[in-house]
């Protein structure tokens, strides 16, 4: 089923400078970048956006962390995009990534990992009109 997924780039791998290669790696798993936005979030962007995790131990720490940089996020679209860019990117602990996903080349820690993806439809739904309501995706 061709489907769209939320992709980001980290602030972590923003600054590292491994934007290019993640963008490669992304290229070169044949999915379509429909959107693309360079931005810095702020607090309250980044509290929204982790609104499910809002009760969990490390929301503050995460929101500190997805606020300390510019981010890029992206729409892609392709057959099964949602479970197909969380395979690439891998588990959210880059000590559990097999090689060659992209937390395993990029990631710091179960924090500092990289990117993120949407988990399922409903989520990438929210997350696409998150950072791109009323936006037309480029066909
Ligand atoms: P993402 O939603 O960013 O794609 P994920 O779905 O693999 O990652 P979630 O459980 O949704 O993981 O957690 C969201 C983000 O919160 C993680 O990507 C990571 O940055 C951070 N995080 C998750 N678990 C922990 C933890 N135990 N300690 C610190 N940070 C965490
Ligand atoms: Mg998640």
């Amino acid at each position: 089923m061709n489907e769209r997924t939320l992709a980001i780039i980290k602030p972590d791998a923003m600054a590292a400078r491994r934007a290019g290669a993640i963008l490669s790696m992304i290229e070169e798993a044949g999915f379509r970048i429909r959107a693309m936005r360079l931005m810095r979030l702020t607090r309250a962007q980044a509290e929204g956006f982790y609104a499910v995790h809002r009760e969990k131990p490390f929301f503050d720490s995460l929101c500190r962390f997805m606020t300390e940089g510019p981010v890029i996020v992206m729409v892609l679209e392709g057959e099964g995009a949602i479970q197909r860019w969380r395979e690439l990117m891998g588990p959210t602990d880059p000590a559990k990534a097999p090689e060659g996903t992209v937390r395993k080349l990029y990631g710091t820690n179960i924090e500092r990992n990289a990117v993120h993806g949407s988990d399922g439809p409903d989520t990438a739904r929210f997350e696409v009109s998150y950072f791109f309501p009323g936006v037309e995706l480029v066909e």
